[in-house]
């Protein structure tokens, strides 16, 4: 499978760790939107699009994202997470992504490159 198109929005935001979005075509077929730049410690990374998890509220019903700890409808207490279940990085699921290394550093690479490049125009 290879990338045949690539298109980067920045977010120009300076104080934000996050410098843009991207959305990949692979083989003229298939679209990826909502792929992450992020700014880390060691550098730029991709993340992949994720989804923050949910709960329902035990009152309402209203789905809640997992870090709530009041509901964003009724305002009824949410039960407290159990933290060690649900580290930061497990309150997010991927929607789509590369399962080897190999493809992901491809992904990664090409979708660093035309970054770099936008962001020097
Ligand atoms: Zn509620």
């Amino acid at each position: 499978m290879q990338i045949t198109e690539t298109r980067i929005s920045l977010v120009g935001r300076p104080n934000s760790r996050l410098r843009a979005y991207a959305s990949v075509t692979f083989d003229d077929v298939f679209v990826v939107r909502d792929i992450r730049i992020i700014e880390g410690k060691n550098g730029l990374f991709v993340a992949m699009p994720s989804k923050k998890m949910q709960r329902d509220c035990p009152k309402c019903g209203f789905k809640n994202p997992i870090s709530n700890k009041f509901c964003g409808s009724c305002g009824g207490a949410l039960n407290p997470v159990d933290e060690e279940k649900f580290t930061p990085s497990q309150q997010h699921r991927d929607l789509a992504h590369p399962i080897k290394t190999e493809f992901r550093d491809y992904i990664q690479e090409r979708v660093l490159a035309e970054y770099k490049k936008e962001e020097t125009k």
